[in-house]
């Protein structure tokens, strides 16, 4: 029997919550596992299936919200006000890689004057961000994408891992010899580093060690301290901002009495330490404390946050404060406010600490859907551009995602991303040739193939029936010749028994060649055009 619990169409994916309708507090969402409606009449022929509850696939805020916006009663820090020292690259060689901003593009001009606004921040002039375009190379190693006209980099350059998280030593016999000097090329023609995938990088290290007990608030003797003993056994950027922010996460909780009542205590770090709760002007100036002491690049940066209580028509108000730390690759954007839990909306209203790494891992073009800074400068997007305010305010118009259980992240760890074609309306497929695919969050992430899956166009039954291929890590293609048929429905299934056996590793060619006359079951995973 199939459990109906919760549409999952239309859960969207943002880091933060979506342009709500306007009403202060978004209406919790249902609980999981309630509806007893079902839809195991379509599928009722055989021995069927089990567990096919739908889940809000990508909601990470079931009932919760973010953590209150600025409201302008407190003072956020003086932004960007300290001259924070250049963070010194560990061990790397070649010893000194050109400035960024001679490498790095140009920032396009800038679009027509925001609306709104009151003025451009005349502290945060002196020192710009300059967009940097991503990559997502394989891990550990970051390539560095060529450069037109550009003599070939010996190989001894590159070697050389970027990020550095202790290589083993090269032993010397297997070092290629010395480049001689006239063949290297000018050190100031090499990029910067692009950006590692944050999806599928490691950061149990500084996780874990952010959470250790000498490290509680309570035994924190000095910020400097801290950061000393947060950050010192890691030696990349990334790894040392990592580990602030889940201390943060750990040690500070959202102050939602003071936000409600408009008694906050001091949002000075020295303050934040004290007292171990802040809103977001808090966290982000504890955070860019932490990380100036660890010698990492950070800035405050303040403007607007899609957070509780946000409504899609305001206008343009400074309510929020988040960081941008300077990485190897660029300026990288992060929210530790928004990272360390979310609020509990009415009739009680507290505070839920959790860990949102989506919050620390989304690229500038996620992070700015949700977050638009007072100097545009810090958009910081990938794609260079610099978006306006009714840009940030518009409401994607996404359409309907197909429906998808819970299986399809709980037990194959699908990203919605990969799905296609990704919406649920699939009537303007009929009649052509049309590809159904899914897979895993990033490039580099692998799922040994352990089931059959299988699509069912239309009626099911084994006439309907196309094998899903596999490529054996974790993604799954199929091209079906649409019926040129309107409001179809097409459903991604698993085979779940076999012959009165799990089916879990169940061949597809054995499938293929016994499916009809042996007893199985099966369950959803994804269904196109539901709802008919
Ligand atoms: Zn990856």
């Amino acid at each position: 029997m199939l459990q109906l619990n919760q549409v999952g169409r239309n859960a969207l994916t943002r880091p933060a919550p979506p342009p709500v309708p306007p009403k202060r507090v978004p209406p919790p969402l249902p609980t999981r596992k309630t509806s007893g409606s079902s839809l195991a009449s379509c599928y009722s022929s055989s021995s069927g299936s089990d567990r096919g509850s739908i889940t809000s696939v990508g909601s990470n805020y079931s009932g919760r919200s973010l953590p209150p916006v600025y409201t302008g009663k407190e003072s956020l820090p003086v932004q960007f006000a300290e001259k924070s020292k250049a963070y010194d690259m560990p061990k790397k060689n070649p010893p000194s890689l050109p400035t960024r901003s001679k490498t790095a593009p140009v920032l396009p001009p800038r679009g027509p004057p925001l609306p709104s606004r009151t003025n451009t921040s005349p502290a945060q002039n002196q020192e710009r961000p300059q967009p940097i375009p991503r990559r997502l190379p394989p891990p550990p190693s970051i390539s560095v994408p060529p450069l037109p006209n550009r003599p070939k980099l010996p190989v001894g350059s590159h070697t050389e891992p970027v990020i550095s998280r202790s290589p083993p030593p090269v032993p010397r016999s297997t070092r290629p010899p010395p480049v001689p000097l006239s063949t290297r090329p000018a050190l100031s023609s090499r990029l910067s580093p692009t950006m590692p995938c944050l999806v599928c990088y490691d950061f149990s290290g500084p996780d874990k060690h952010a959470s250790l007990p000498q490290f509680e608030r309570i035994r924190v003797e000095s910020l400097q301290q801290l950061a000393v003993g947060l950050t010192a056994p890691f030696s990349d950027t990334l790894d040392r901002a990592r580990v602030i922010f889940t201390w943060l996460h750990y040690n500070v909780s959202y102050d939602v009495h003071g936000f409600l009542h408009g008694k906050m205590a001091s949002q000075d770090p020295e303050g934040v330490l004290q007292s171990g709760t802040a809103v977001c002007a808090g966290y982000a100036g504890l955070f860019n404390k932490l990380a100036t002491h660890a010698g990492l690049e950070s800035k405050v940066v303040s403007g607007h946050g899609k957070g509780y209580g946000f409504n899609s028509g305001e206008p343009y108000k400074m309510n929020h404060a988040w960081n941008a730390i300077k990485m190897d690759w660029g300026w990288h954007l992060i929210d530790c406010c928004w990272g360390s839990g979310s609020i509990n909306g009415p009739p009680n209203p507290g505070y839920n600490k959790r860990l949102a790494p989506e919050h620390f891992i989304n690229p500038p073009n996620v992070f700015g859907r949700s977050h638009f800074p007072e100097d545009s400068s810090w958009q910081c997007r990938e794609d260079g551009r610099v978006i306006d305010w009714e840009e940030y305010m518009t409401p994607d118009q996404k359409e309907a995602e197909p429906l998808r259980y819970s299986s399809f992240r709980e037990e194959f760890g699908f990203s919605e991303k990969t799905v296609q074609p990704p919406v649920n309306n699939i009537d303007t497929f009929a009649g052509r040739r049309t590809a159904f695919s899914l897979g895993l969050p990033c490039e580099h992430m692998s799922r040994k193939e352990e089931w059959v899956l299988f699509l069912s166009i239309g009626e099911f039954s084994d006439k309907n029936w196309v094998l899903m291929n596999s490529d054996g890590r974790g993604r799954y293609h199929a091209e079906v010749e649409m019926p040129n048929q309107r409001g179809l429905k097409v459903g991604l299934y698993r085979a779940t028994t076999w012959k009165g056996n799990d089916a879990k590793g169940l061949l597809a060619k054995e499938w293929q060649a016994e499916v009809g006359k042996v007893a199985w079951g099966w369950s959803p995973i994804i269904i196109w055009g539901a709802d008919k």
